[in-house]
């Protein structure tokens, strides 16, 4: 089932680590294996670890050559044999838009205990090697290649490109982090670490799911609004508060003197951690999403036991969230205003300038269009 395709494209390849990212023309897999489905890209927005990836600063195995990008829709151009369905079920012809995961083995502890981001053998987009076939294993490109590890999501028609790209690592994400958090209901207030777009999107779902209160932590002062229209109840700057033992307090003061029911630590500084530790009250759940880095901080663990604190890791998700993420999308659309986290939208070529951007606080979350 394939169509006339392209025998070469253009992807953004990154060669040196801080080093400017070249458009380069590179060859577009001549076969499709079975399970595999080869896609043009119709959006692709930029999360954080992409720019950690440039820089080559995180805690994470990168191959170099590599095309840069995995949070990313494309519309299907060939499908490999027995690619027909997606992972729900729902047929998959040429032309429809889908959002992928990561490529797991299936064969595996981890991927038997239906934990397949765990798994060792993962083949992530990316964060492979561009000299290997099938080359095109990442989103800042014209075309990409979808691996039959990699588990599917037909995106509804209602959706944006741009919303079905961010559905597909941020929202995915955030998913996974809300689920693992368990049960928030009126009792409750929530403190969310972090204003980008996992925070954001973190505000909302909470919200949406009728916590009590929400109380966003972050910067700068755009964001902190942005996190108001997803639902935040209150907002605390860390550029008119800067310090730890002030935000202690004004959450202290908020609830009673007794710390938050929940923190949810989407920020990635270390120094969150212990912060959040604090802020947790009695029996508190602690849910740490944002610690992707290697760095490291001082916590005197004793405040763990001695307030019964859960706390719960949650890191990227399986093709549940990707599912539940385009769903939450086509339903809340009216009530959370997803369009708003994009703030910019690139042609493929001006890549070097969007990361700067990112860089420098300037976007939250740009999108690259490759044609
Ligand atoms: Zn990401
Ligand atoms: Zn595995």
């Amino acid at each position: 089932m394939t169509a006339a395709l392209p025998t070469r494209t253009r992807a953004a390849v990154l060669r040196a680590f801080g080093e400017p990212i070249v458009i380069e023309d590179m060859p577009v897999p001549a076969r499709i294996e079975a399970g595999g489905l080869l896609v043009e890209i119709v959006a692709c927005s930029l999360c954080g670890t992409d720019v950690h990836c440039w820089e080559g600063s995180l805690d994470l195995k990168l191959d170099l050559p590599l095309i840069l990008g995995h949070e990313m829709a494309g519309r299907i151009i060939a499908i490999g044999e027995g690619a027909d369905t997606d992972s729900a079920g729902q047929p998959l012809r040429l032309g429809d838009r889908v959002i992928w995961t990561h490529a797991f083995c299936g064969q595996c502890a981890m991927c038997a205990r239906h934990r397949p981001a765990m798994c060792p053998n993962r083949k992530a987009y990316g964060h492979v090697s561009a000299e290997n076939w099938p080359y095109l294993m990442g989103g800042f490109a014209q075309h990409a290649y979808v691996l039959p590890g990699s588990g599917r999501v037909r995106v509804p028609d209602s959706v944006p490109d741009e919303l079905a790209s961010m559905a597909s690592c941020a929202l995915r994400s955030v998913v996974n982090a809300v689920e693992q958090a368990g049960r928030v209901g009126p009792e409750h207030t929530i403190v969310v670490q972090g204003a980008g777009p996992l925070g954001i999107l973190a505000t909302g779902l909470f919200s949406q799911a009728g916590a009590g209160r929400v109380l966003t932590i972050g910067a700068p002062a755009a964001r902190l609004e942005l996190a108001r229209a997803f639902g935040a109840d209150d907002v605390v700057s860390l550029e008119d508060v800067p310090d730890p033992a002030d935000r202690l307090a004004i959450v202290r003061q908020a609830t009673g003197g007794l710390g938050a029911d929940l923190v949810a630590e989407f920020s990635g500084h270390p120094a969150a951690f212990a912060e959040g530790v604090a802020m947790a009250g009695p029996g508190a759940r602690y849910l740490v999403v944002g610690q992707l880095g290697a760095g490291t901080v001082e916590v005197a663990p004793g405040a763990i036991t001695k307030k019964n604190l859960t706390v719960i890791g949650s890191f990227s998700g399986d093709v549940s969230h990707y599912h539940k993420a385009l769903a939450i999308i086509e339903r809340l659309a009216g009530r959370l205003p997803f369009d708003r986290l994009i703030s910019g939208r690139y042609p493929l070529g001006q890549v070097n300038e969007v990361i700067d951007r990112m860089r420098s606080f300037q976007e939250i979350k740009p999108v690259l269009y490759a044609s």
